[in-house]
């Protein structure tokens, strides 16, 4: 005999029975929808995910069902996602930002059998229900509320369905290659899809993101998703954070500026991740209130590209190291981070911050490479840009109940980003292929001039677009929102890329918009400003 090692399976369980044996103790702060603040722990987390794994086991649904959640980041959403997943279920997070038509083609796509929801949602899911012909249980995240009972048939609450669950209900032995968990993507293009994650999948992607050149959560830290649930569960966070012992703080529904502030600095959060858009308004508040956010460490922002100006912001004014981080729903979602390698360390100051700036390196378990038309891989120079492909235990192989065999190529899944790569592996989103800008032959990244565009003092935020010109195909045009107070002209706007960029690069023209149209994940929804202006050049 040889002699090997154990095989036990990689499973979600595992991680709240971790999180409960040696945390149990750790606090998680919790605002709930009516804006009031509960203290639970990890014990406490997963006594209750038992009770209701149990509960939901009771109803009598089959293993691998759907649940559905419409839902904040709470401790009742946390305790879901292992109560589900726990039992043997799919964990099924809703973004309900979506339209109401494209809630219900994914609920009845996902085939949910029970749908959990904060109150927020109760006049949405009275008006959805009739649709929804496959949900059996409709459960509100809460106490019994006959207010609620009457909107809708048959309700039943979360505070009683646990009751019915048992506290010591053993997790069931499954595969480790059982699904978990699933996410539609935004859908930009044609029917939301869904990317179906496993047990295995998850808990490795656990592992990486606790990797400390990656998130590298800590039972000292103070974890703040601010990054929604139902968006691509947080970026992993309610995984790696029960896997390290960390303290969290769920924010609820308020994500404005003033609510995030005042949670960092009441509860010492160290580490907050989310999308630029969000820092945007906390950074805007911080400036205006005396909080010097003394306790955060860490920001890690992905989810679109991150202005450098908003990572010198956090460096300069409040000593926070910017983790930007890119990734998506089919790679559960972490693919880059950018931190420094041991060379970077006797480079001049400066240049170590500009090289802070792009998405990063892979960690390992996550392959990068670029390709052009043809399928033909293209040199790592840190210049030449193609189409971004990945491969990875933790990316997507086939989307969920959708047969496509051209999916893949070569077995690498295509992300839709156009890219460079580095020697040293790190990448830089020039843009997604849809959005980048084709000027006579040559390519303009809409991203590169908005991260210059959004430093201008006099603008709140911007969005570059490619629009028809006759001569060169398409040409830029920035898209600006003026910054409360200001009335910036176009002329000082173009200016400010003298310098930064090729001449021919600059924009043929500004446009002021109110505000700028967003998805339902907050990114800048650029088909519709590329509709709305599509006259800018021409007409
Ligand atoms: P969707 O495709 O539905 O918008 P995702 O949230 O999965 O859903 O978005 C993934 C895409 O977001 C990536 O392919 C990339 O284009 C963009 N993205 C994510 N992080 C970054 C980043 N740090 N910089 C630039 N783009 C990013």
């Amino acid at each position: 005999m040889l002699g090997q090692m154990m095989t036990q399976p990689l499973l979600i369980s595992s991680l709240i029975d971790h999180a409960e044996r040696y945390h149990g103790q750790t606090e998680i702060v919790s605002v709930e929808t009516d804006g009031t603040v509960t203290q639970t722990n990890w014990s406490e987390v997963a006594r209750n995910a038992r009770r209701l794994g149990s509960a939901l086991t009771k109803l009598g649904l089959e293993p691998q069902d759907r649940i559905g959640t419409l839902a904040w980041n709470n401790r009742r959403h946390l305790e879901i996602y292992y109560a589900t997943s726990g039992a043997g279920f799919v964990c099924h997070t809703i973004n309900p930002r979506l339209f109401p038509e494209q809630l219900t083609y994914i609920i009845n796509h996902a085939q949910d059998r029970v749908l959990f929801f904060d109150a927020t949602f109760i006049p949405l899911v009275a008006a959805l229900q009739e649709g929804l012909g496959e949900v059996h249980h409709f459960v509100l995240m809460g106490p019994r509320d006959d207010e609620a009972a009457a909107q809708i048939d048959g309700l039943q609450f979360y505070d009683e369905l646990i009751e019915t669950g048992d506290a010591d209900f053993a997790w069931p032995d499954l595969d480790e290659n059982t699904a978990s968990g699933l996410c539609y993507t935004s859908g930009t293009t044609g029917h939301p899809k869904g990317v179906l994650y496993s047990h295995r999948s998850t808990v490795l992607h656990g592992f990486a993101s606790n990797a400390r050149d990656v998130i590298g959560y800590s039972a000292m830290d103070v974890v703040m998703p601010v990054v929604p649930m139902f968006h691509v569960n947080a970026w992993g966070s309610p995984y790696g954070c029960a896997m390290s012992g960390s303290r969290m703080v769920l924010p609820g529904p308020g994500l404005h500026g003033e609510a995030l502030v005042n949670l960092i600095d009441t509860y010492s959060v160290t580490v907050a991740m989310g999308v630029p858009t969000i820092w945007q308004g906390l950074l805007a508040h911080a400036a205006q209130s005396d909080s010097n956010l003394a306790s955060l460490e860490r920001t890690v922002i992905g989810g679109a590209a991150c202005p450098p100006s908003m990572i010198e912001t956090f460096r300069e004014v409040y000593d926070v190291d910017t983790v930007h981080a890119w990734g998506m729903s089919e790679m559960s979602p972490l693919g880059s981070t950018n931190v420094p390698i041991a060379k970077h360390r006797d480079l001049p100051i400066d240049e170590q911050h500009r090289l802070r700036e792009s998405q990063g390196r892979p960690p390992y378990g996550v392959e990068l490479k670029i390709v052009d038309d043809d399928g033909n891989d293209l040199p790592h120079d840190g210049e030449t840009q193609g189409d971004l492909m990945v491969r990875g235990p933790w990316v997507l192989d086939s989307y969920f109940q959708m047969q496509d065999e051209a999916l893949l190529q070569d077995g690498w899944f295509a992300t839709g980003d156009v890219a460079t790569l580095d020697a040293d592996g790190y990448m830089t989103i020039r843009d997604r292929s849809k959005d980048i800008i084709k000027s006579g032959g040559e390519w303009i990244s809409s991203v590169e001039l908005e991260n210059i565009a959004v430093a201008h003092p006099k603008l709140a935020t911007a969005a570059v677009v490619g629009v028809p010109h006759p001569k060169w195909d398409e040409r830029p045009i920035l898209v600006a929102v003026k910054a409360e107070g200001e009335e910036p002209s176009e002329e000082e706007l173009l200016s400010f890329f003298d310098g930064k960029i090729a001449k021919w690069q600059v924009p043929d023209k500004v446009v002021f918009i109110d505000a700028l149209p967003l998805n339902a994940t907050g990114k800048v929804l650029k088909r519709t400003l590329r509709t709305q202006f599509a006259d800018a050049l021409t007409g």
